[in-house]
């Protein structure tokens, strides 16, 4: 039989049904399933283009089953990996057939001719809209397909038609390409719709926030838990689009509206105190806020990447297209409120880049003499000089070089001695090309946004607390803590009364004084009782009489011995939570219950090898003994680790240890800016 197949070129084909086609009819045991009828085909017939399909249909009256054999069009689509090969490009045709067919697009009379735009797998095709042109294009597609054996996706693309091509147009149009015609569409990530997008058009950025709200729900966050949220996902989630899009402002101050009710919003879902206000806690954190930027605050200065992309870039696409049409304008900046969203977005950040960058001279046509920053690190109108600019409208450089060097007499007209001596001291490149930027801490290692947003807040250094206090290494919700108490916004029972919220201010815990910050803080009857335990077991912390007193110490303390600072705020935070849970529950925690679990706290952030308990091995902090590796015997280890501020101060720290991991030296500096000089530190150290 098997020969026989084979030898007249027979083939059998896949089925579809019942998988036994005869049956004896009988039932039990006698009953007997076979598939005897079967359906075979030749090699021709298999290797067509037709797709074979053989089903077996139920059977009715006879023993056997009925077989149909479906011959179907075509093999379904195939699901294909798209792979660019280097190849196509090598392949000359390709380009000449493009060359001739090609009727590309130009945005402005000066500017480069645009014919299509590819980013991986996306690609953007610009054409007049043009019957003829239009068959033109598919056959260009049809080659390229043939070539490549890609397909184009038609139900995934789609044509967007300018504001005066007519319907009938558009619909014949649409019928050659047999592609959809759509009003607007995502490229990107980014909507591109030829009128300006307004509210509803950003209305999903609000959705998913919302979205993400309710996943995460607000009953088991604390305030600290829900702040760090707040920062790293839902204030980045218009990051991408406001720096690309005009954004509408109102979304923005909705999210931050949406935000700062969910870090406030009680454990019962109700809206809670707002303790304190949305503009401190966007402040950094070294100036006494939380570090929460928000969204409409830094939309400027993240456009300000990109135009210092625009700047550097001169071969770019985008600086081709806007130099033709823009030109100088950009440059200067300019007010014109009448321009595309585009030209809106790249003058914010060209404005936003006027801080932050400094001008290298070298004709001094582009460079404003009073706006611009030439000098040192800030434009003269930014200093407190003499200088009063005795002309209304712009005044350039170019105007104090004389023939590619300072107009010495000049420079002493207008300016006083110091300046001239400093603007002396400038060089003036003497190449053929026009004024360069660059940035003035180009070694700060922030990013161009991250530079511009510094530079637009200009928080008054309020000298709080903020400085000292990141040395206490404490738990976030700590340290949350004890920021409220330093903003005077937890829930005394005086801050309540003065909002009207109670009657009596009495500390519940009877200790007849009115319950304020600074009670809270040192003077309450059971931290007294509590620090009184810690002082007895070994500790050594001082009776405060007052807020000031006690702050006091701790800033002295920070910077030497961390840890029992970091015990004190623990036992602090640890007698707000059990005075809480007496005025919620009804009972309290007892001292030494507040005083251990405080010893608790700290040794889980903290190293208490310094401690000289003999038992140093058992403190080591398990970070350091999981990565920590020593070193062999009769060898020291020394560990640096250095940080660099924006004022290009710089402090080093070491910590040396022996071949077993004990501690031996530890040292700490504060060094001015130079590798150089750290190594020469080092070794003088060493
Ligand atoms: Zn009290």
């Amino acid at each position: 039989m098997k020969n026989c197949l084979i030898e007249n070129d027979l083939h059998e084909v896949g089925f579809i049904g019942p998988k036994y086609t005869w049956c004896n009819k009988k039932s039990g045991g006698a009953r007997i399933l076979e598939r005897l009828d079967r359906c075979f085909v030749n090699s021709k017939a298999l290797s067509s283009s037709h797709r074979l399909v053989t089903r077996h249909l139920a059977r009715i009256a006879s023993k056997h089953c009925p077989i149909i054999l479906n011959i179907l069009d075509s093999f379904p689509r195939i699901k294909r990996n798209i792979k660019f090969e280097d190849c196509w490009v090598s392949y000359k045709a390709s380009f000449a057939v493009v060359k001739k067919e090609w009727n590309s697009i130009k945005i402005n009379t000066n500017g480069p001719k645009i014919s299509h735009l590819l980013f991986a797998d996306d690609v953007v095709i610009f054409y007049k809209a043009n019957k003829n042109a239009i068959k033109k294009v598919k056959k260009i597609l049809y080659k390229f397909c043939n070539w490549t054996g890609q397909r184009v996706n038609n139900s995934k693309s789609s044509m967007l038609f300018g504001k005066h091509v007519d319907r009938r147009k558009k619909k014949s149009i649409a019928k050659i390409m047999n592609i959809k015609t759509v009003k607007e569409f995502n490229y990107l990530g980014i909507k591109m719709a030829l009128r300006r997008l307004s509210y509803d058009d950003f209305q999903f950025i609000i959705d998913k926030t919302l979205k993400l709200l309710n996943i995460w729900g607000s009953k088991i966050l604390s305030v600290a838990g829900k702040i760090t949220l707040v920062k790293s996902v839902l204030l980045a989630l218009p990051t991408y689009y406001g720096t690309h899009l005009l954004v509408p402002k109102k979304i923005l101050d909705d999210l931050d509206k949406i935000c700062r009710d969910f870090i406030w919003r009680k454990s019962d879902g109700t809206s809670g105190i707002h303790y304190v206000s949305w503009e401190d806690m966007c402040k950094p954190v070294n100036k006494g806020g939380r570090e929460l930027f928000s969204c409409a605050a830094k939309k400027k200065a993240l456009r300000s990447r990109m135009s210092w992309r625009y700047f550097k870039n001169k071969d770019s696409l985008l600086h081709e297209v806007f130099a033709a049409k823009y030109g100088e304008k950009l440059k200067m900046g300019s007010n014109r409120i009448n321009y595309s969203p585009s030209w809106k977005l790249l003058n914010e950040g060209c404005n936003m880049l006027k801080p932050i960058v400094r001008w290298t001279l070298v004709n001094g046509e582009d460079v404003d003499v009073f706006k611009h920053t030439w000098i040192l690190d800030k434009s003269i109108n930014r200093w407190p000089t003499f200088v009063v600019p005795h002309k209304e409208e712009a005044f350039y450089v170019k105007e104090l070089i004389h023939n590619g060097t300072w107009n010495v007499p000049k420079l002493f007209y207008m300016f006083g001695t110091d300046l001239v001596s400093l603007i002396l001291q400038l060089k003036i490149d003497q190449g053929s090309g026009k004024d360069e930027m660059e940035l003035v801490q180009q070694k700060s290692g922030l990013t161009v946004a991250g530079m511009a947003f510094n530079a637009l807040n200009h928080h008054n250094s309020e000298l709080y607390h903020w400085n000292w206090f990141k040395n206490i290494k404490l738990n976030a919700r700590v340290k949350f803590f004890w920021w409220k108490i330093f903003k005077n916004a937890i829930p005394t029972f005086k801050y309540l009364q003065q909002r009207r919220l109670r009657d009596n201010a009495d500390c519940p815990r009877g200790c007849s004084a009115i319950e304020d910050q600074e009670h809270v803080l040192c003077t309450c009857l059971k931290l007294k009782e509590v620090i009184n335990l810690l002082n007895h077991w070994g500790f050594c912390i001082p009776k405060f009489q007052d807020y000031e007193d006690c702050t006091k110490w701790l800033e002295m303390i920070s910077r030497k011995r961390g840890l029992v600072a970091n015990l004190y705020c623990n036992a602090v935070f640890l007698s707000w939570k059990s005075r809480n849970k007496k005025i919620h529950e009804g009972t309290e925690e007892s001292s030494t219950f507040i005083a251990s679990n405080a010893i608790c706290y700290t040794s889980i952030h903290n190293n208490f090898s310094h401690f000289s308990s003999g038992n140093w091995d058992v403190n080591q902090s398990k970070r350091l003994s999981n990565s920590w590796k020593p070193p062999p015997p009769e060898w020291l280890k020394v560990n640096v680790d250095a940080s660099l501020l924006t004022s290009y101060k710089a402090a080093l720290e070491g910590v040396f240890r022996d071949c077993k991991g004990r501690f031996l030296y530890a040292l700490e500096s504060n060094v001015f800016i130079g590798i150089l000089q750290i190594w020469s530190f080092l070794q003088f150290t060493l």
